[in-house]
């Protein structure tokens, strides 16, 4: 386990960091091991559980007892539904890393053009770190994805619009063995459980990376732990919320911070925020909360095709999204999800 008890907790610390996901473990990872003196004392406050290679269900019932609600807050799935945009993440020592689709590209250069990002960040600017993050995550193309129905598939797609299929760079280990951090880890199966939690040890979930490297420079790491609001003391933050016993008893805390890293993703971060505008007093823009996009744009469908991309199943089907026909994800999206559809998803 890399969480520590509750009850052995400091009453201060230099950073204390909220949320596990991609920003509070790569963040923490990098405060507590950077070459400073006097060290920084870290922690990481996540509001879900740990999740321990083969705990994560693989059936219908599992996946809906594991749904976040408010009698159940310690689920691993949370769906959001707002008037204008539904939002899934997920819930746990690791965040959405747990339960996402492994894909790790690059964003191109044209995103960083669009309005409303500061100057200061590039493609170029950001390269460097973006090496940094895939050597970290261990990102690798699928060493056998030409190999693939759906990569054939979408191969054969490509070729009719005058293109070729490109492998796409994925964080999962296809050799056996200890990672960089010491850390154990399988090959892949090729299940396709991604997306419901990796019970093989192979998916490169920040539980596999991040959070070891921030563990073994000294972060505290606590679960179970769910920030409510931030406050602006003297000489530091108070960080209020409730510490998550079990789904059903909790208990309130404040713990003192020099330094608060939000990390707690886009919704939950804007909603901590806006919790301690209305509760602390805390300066913010009127702008917080407004202008989210999602970032799937569209799915397409196919069926009844020539060509059936899972022997397993009987009716050839296709979902592509997001307007890239040419790319394709190495195992879709589930193999729960192909069970249920008889399709066969192909991309991220
Ligand atoms: C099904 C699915 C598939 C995806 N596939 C891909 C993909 O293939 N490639 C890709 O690049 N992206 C993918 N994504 C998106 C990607 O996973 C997210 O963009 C990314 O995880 C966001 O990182 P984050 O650190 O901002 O937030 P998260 O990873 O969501 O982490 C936030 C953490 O904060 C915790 N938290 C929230 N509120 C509190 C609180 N009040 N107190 C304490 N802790 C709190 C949460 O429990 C969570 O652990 C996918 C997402 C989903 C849902
Ligand atoms: S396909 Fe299966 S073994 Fe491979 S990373 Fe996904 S869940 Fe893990």
């Amino acid at each position: 386990m890399l969480s520590k008890k509750w009850n052995e907790r400091r009453e201060r610390y230099d950073f204390v960091v909220i949320g596990s996901g991609y920003g509070g473990a790569i963040t923490a990872a990098r405060l507590a091991n950077a070459n400073v003196s006097p060290k920084p004392s870290v922690c990481i406050l996540e509001r879900g559980k740990e999740w321990p290679v083969g705990s994560f269900s693989n059936s219908a019932e599992g996946y809906a007892a594991n749904l976040r609600a408010d009698g159940n807050p310690l689920g691993l799935y949370e769906l959001l539904n707002f008037d204008q945009i539904s939002v899934l993440k997920g819930s746990g020592l690791g965040g959405t890393s747990l339960v996402n689709a492994n894909v790790a590209i690059r964003p191109d250069k044209e995103i960083f053009e669009l309005g409303g990002w500061p100057k200061a960040l590039t493609l170029a600017e950001l390269s460097d770190y973006y090496a940094l993050a895939e050597e970290t995550l261990n990102v690798m193309a699928h060493p056998r994805a030409a190999a693939l129905a759906k990569v054939q598939a979408l191969e054969r797609r490509a070729v009719q619009i005058g293109g070729h299929a490109q492998h796409l760079p994925l964080a999962v280990n296809f050799t056996k063995g200890p990672n960089p951090q010491g850390v154990h880890q399988e090959a892949c199966t090729g299940c396709g459980d991604c997306v419901t939690g990796c019970n093989v040890s192979a998916k490169n979930t920040l539980y596999m990376n991040y959070l070891p490297l921030a563990q073994k420079g000294g972060a505290e790491i606590f679960t179970q732990v769910k920030v409510e609001s931030i406050e602006k003391t003297a000489d530091g933050w108070l960080v209020h919320g409730r510490w998550q016993e079990t789904n059903s008893k909790s208990k309130k805390f404040s713990l003192a911070a020099g330094n608060v890293i939000l990390a707690a993703g886009s919704i939950n971060s804007t909603e901590i925020l806006l919790r301690s505008a209305e509760l602390r007093k805390l300066s913010v823009s009127p702008a917080l909360g407004t202008r989210f996009g999602g970032n799937g744009d569209f799915f397409g469908l196919s069926y009844n095709g020539d060509h059936n991309h899972n022997p397993r199943f009987r009716y050839a089907a296709g979902v592509a999204c997001r307007g890239r026909p040419a790319w394709s994800h190495h195992c879709g999206h589930g193999a729960a999800q192909q069970r249920r559809y008889d399709s066969q998803p192909l991309c991220d």
